[in-house]
């Protein structure tokens, strides 16, 4: 049985396809390469170039490779793009991941695991967050992907299919190996951003918000390892083989780091001391995400083993490196 992986030439879900690959699985590709990068799927593994919200192009997918699960990464993912272009985020987002999960249905696919976020729950009341804190999503994209949420629960619901809604906190690093990395152009996730600014390709970093009511006055988050979250997907996948019933769990760790202590993190792993500048705060920001981390491990069995802020700087840091060396966004595997 084949697993199709949506958004597989992208940050998280081609880390998802190599680690796939890596456990002796076979992998499809769904990717429309609008954020994605073809040489970032690892070899050998079938591509198709194409949208999830076209339905022809998804069952004949289906048929073909006979997949069975499906781990669905494709979306837009920029919080404040979302505000200012709500529609285009609840087209891609959600009136897409809808055509999905109906081809899913179509297609008699059995497990379903979907890329969601911690910005459902917008500004928590009680921190850490755990997954029954009431959603109240504070931009476009946490309401694109909460209502994604609710169709995949009725939807399997009806149909009798098994779902994971994993609830991503703020993904950042690199695969481990450096085979893939974030390299969209443009990015705006700050240890992304950071790394950008430590390694000179740009002139600064600004901090958003200085006044927050933290101990440093900036935003606090949960930072989880890309490597990390990968596997919490393959121990997902695992546990609905099984048998285990659907679930909607975090993906983080349990602990937050705010944006200053980020920078820090940066400086000190780069040996550059950077350019930072205070500015306003960004639209759809809460001040403080920090996961309640334990459900997935006691459930899953998910043991997350680079969880160190510098580990995760580092391989983001190392990442960055190999993409300058091997020339403008040409990072290849090996
Ligand atoms: N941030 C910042 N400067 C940047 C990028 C991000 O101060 O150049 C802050 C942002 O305001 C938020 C935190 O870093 O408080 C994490 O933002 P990011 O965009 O990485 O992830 P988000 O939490 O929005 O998904």
């Amino acid at each position: 049985m084949t697993i199709l992986v949506t958004g597989g030439a992208g940050y998280i879900g081609s880390q998802m396809a190599y680690q796939l690959v890596d456990s002796g699985e076979r992998v499809v590709v769904l990717d429309n390469l609008s954020t994605g990068f073809d040489w970032a799927i690892p070899p050998g593994v079938p591509a198709v170039v194409g949208d999830v919200g076209d339905a022809r192009l998804l069952d004949a997918l289906m048929a073909e490779h006979r997949v069975r699960a499906i781990l669905h990464f494709a979306a837009s993912v920029v919080v404040p793009e979302s505000v200012a272009d709500p529609l285009r985020y609840y087209r891609n987002n959600t009136v897409n991941s809808r055509s999905l999960i109906e081809a899913a249905v179509r297609g008699g696919v059995e497990h379903f695991i979907f890329s969601s976020t911690a910005a459902v729950y917008g500004e928590p009341s009680k921190i850490p967050v755990a997954e029954d804190a009431p959603p109240r999503p504070m931009s476009p994209y946490g309401s694109s992907k909460l209502m994604a949420e609710i169709m995949l629960r009725d939807a399997a619901q009806a149909h009798g299919f098994r779902y994971m809604i994993l609830r991503y906190f703020n993904v950042a690093g690199a695969d481990p190996r450096l085979r893939t990395g974030q390299s969209t152009r443009g990015a705006t996730h700050l240890i992304k951003v950071a790394v950008e600014t430590a390694l000179g390709l740009r002139p600064k970093l600004e901090i958003f918000g200085t006044d927050y009511p933290t101990p440093d006055g900036t935003c606090i988050r949960d930072y989880i390892h890309v490597g990390d979250l990968a596997a919490a997907h393959s121990d997902a996948l695992r546990y609905l083989r099984d048998g285990g019933e659907s679930l909607t769990l975090n993906c983080g760790y349990g602990r937050g780091f705010s944006v200053l202590e980020v920078i820090d993190a940066v400086k000190r792993a780069s040996g550059v001391d950077f350019r930072v500048d205070f500015a306003a705060r960004r639209p759809g920001d809460p001040t403080r995400i920090v996961a309640a981390a334990d459900k997935a491990r006691a459930l899953l069995g998910w043991q997350p083993r680079l969880g160190d802020l510098s580990t995760i700087v580092a391989h983001a840091l190392a990442w960055e490196r190999k993409r300058m060396a091997l020339g403008s966004g040409q990072a290849h595997a090996g």
